[in-house]
């Protein structure tokens, strides 16, 4: 089932307080010209080099993507500009939400793991290592008493590249994905920019798990920037007493796990100041004593208020990102304040600012707010879900939904998947899908379908489900139905 392009552009630009589409308004060429000087690029001859798979974006979902793509036997290429894989699991996510269902607030459910496969083994390997807090139950507030899992990023860096080592997958870091080689609806490659130089990198099949869907727009998909969601840098605060700080605050969020080894610690904390006007508002996450792994300070201090930028607008984001920096070191003078706290200093940032949502793209199908409440399952499911960020009630209460194959084909391209964050335009529905602990199973589901359509030399419409079905179940892909 195709989606319906005008509802798609209206559920997209629903909530943004600048709302914006991209290509899909059908402005000319012409018209999209900044006035001024132009400077004809003279053609080049790029060195050119094959794949079976191209995967761009080595983030949360992207990594999963190209183990899978790898573990298919496709001979897999990731492109991520960073220097290393993670993205925003290692930059902004605060805590990971979530394998499991939301079962405590509901008599008679079960607790049961719903995100297994790739991003399960990820995790169980991780917390091996002493990088996370496990799987932590919330005792106060948030999502009706959920689990998440907050992780060390410096860890979480190592283990992804190092998994993709040993799947096989040829990793690009520091390379820039910069344009796209098409012939009518067919990409046949990529601009891949690099300090070795530029490159054009070809594929049979193509996943954009770029978070703002760069490949996507680069190859003509329609998609929308909604901007609905506040900006955000989120670091790392080092020198702090955890209990101290909590007692503090108006606890809004509180989760205990492990943390330094220890079990039953603080993990994960929201809080507002006791007092009114002194000062911090903060969520974070942590798996060290001393040390909080995530403080999130969103531009503004407001989530999504009328706020007015374009995430792929430079210069706004150039101010914006001052403006955050400014926003940490107020947020740590206010740590300060607290006793224990007294030492307290940025010991991390993210290299740019994070947002939730940049572009979304159009796919062949759009997940609705009654999919994912009617807890309803597709007949082409690649994975189930069972998250919201807003404690909605998936299923009834304690349920799960299906995200369909469909919903990961890019609308007009033959061989194009995407995953992660931009997928789902409704707002609402988006608050569940863009979560990370759906963002990697999207990262599964997407790498085996275009490994899967790469061998069978065909289009991602014309792979059959039972195939992919079959390889996401030997793959440990946990289906609900
Ligand atoms: C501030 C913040 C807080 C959040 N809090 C939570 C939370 O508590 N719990 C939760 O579950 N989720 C949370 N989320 C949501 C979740 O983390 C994201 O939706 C999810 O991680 C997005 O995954 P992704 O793979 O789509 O994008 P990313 O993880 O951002 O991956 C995209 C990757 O593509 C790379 N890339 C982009 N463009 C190019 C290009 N042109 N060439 C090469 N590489 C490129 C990037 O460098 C990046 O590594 C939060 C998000 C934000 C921003």
């Amino acid at each position: 089932m195709r989606v319906n392009r005008r509802k798609f552009l209206e559920s997209a630009l629903a909530v943004g307080a600048v709302a914006h589409a991209g290509r899909a308004m059908g402005k000319s060429e012409e018209q999209e010209k900044p006035p001024g000087e132009f400077y004809e690029e003279p053609a080049r001859r790029l060195p050119v080099r094959n794949f079976d798979v191209i995967v761009a974006g080595g983030g949360t979902a992207g990594v999963v993507a190209a183990m899978a793509a790898a573990r298919q036997g496709a001979k897999t290429v990731l492109i991520e500009q960073k220097g290393y894989t993670g993205g925003i699991i290692t930059e902004g996510g605060t805590a990971l939400h979530s394998f499991f269902n939301v079962w405590k607030p509901y008599p008679g459910v079960k607790k049961l793991q719903l995100v297994r496969g790739i991003p399960h083994e990820i995790i169980e390997r991780l917390t091996k290592m002493g990088g996370t807090s496990g799987h932590a139950e919330l005792s106060m507030g948030y999502n009706h008493d959920s689990v998440c899992l907050a992780v060390d990023v410096e860890m979480y860096k190592l283990l992804s590249h190092t998994m993709l080592h040993e799947t096989g997958v040829y990793v690009c870091l520091n390379t820039l994905l910069a344009g796209v080689v098409k012939e009518g609806r067919r990409i046949k490659g990529v601009l891949a920019e690099s300090r070795s130089g530029r490159e054009v990198l070809c594929a049979k099949s193509f996943v954009d798990c770029t978070g703002y869907g760069d490949l996507a727009a680069y190859a003509g998909a329609e998609y929308a920037e909604p901007n609905d969601y506040p900006l955000c840098n989120s670091m790392g605060v080092a020198n702090v007493d955890i209990e101290s700080l909590c007692q503090n605050l108006r606890l809004s969020q509180l989760a205990k796990g492990l943390r330094s080894g220890k079990e039953g610690q603080i993990v994960r904390v929201e809080g507002s100041p006791k007092a009114k006007g002194a000062g911090i508002n903060l969520t974070t996450t942590t798996v060290h004593d001393h040390y909080l792994m995530f403080v999130k300070a969103n531009v503004g201090g407001a989530w999504g208020k009328g706020k007015s930028w374009h995430v792929t607008d430079r210069d706004a984001m150039t101010e914006l990102e001052l403006e955050a920096r400014k926003d940490q070191q107020e947020m740590i003078a206010l740590i300060r304040r607290v006793p224990g706290c007294e030492a307290a200093f940025a010991a991390r940032s993210s290299p740019s600012l994070n947002i939730r949502r940049g572009r979304v793209i159009e796919c062949d199908y759009d997940l609705s707010l009654k999919d994912v409440l009617g807890g309803r399952h597709f007949d082409d499911d690649v994975m189930a879900y069972g998250f919201h960020d807003q404690c909605l009630k998936i299923g009834g209460g304690g349920g799960s939904y299906g995200i369909p194959y469909r919903a990961l084909r890019a609308a007009n391209i033959q061989n194009l998947l995407v995953a992660g964050m931009m997928i789902t335009s409704d707002y609402q529905a988006h608050q569940s899908t863009r979560n990370t602990v759906s963002c990697m199973a999207q990262g599964q589901a997407s790498g085996t379908a275009a490994a899967l359509c790469a061998q069978q030399g065909c289009g991602t419409r014309d792979l059959a489900y039972a195939d992919l079905r079959k390889a996401l179940e030997k793959g440990g892909v946990y289906f609900d139905t």
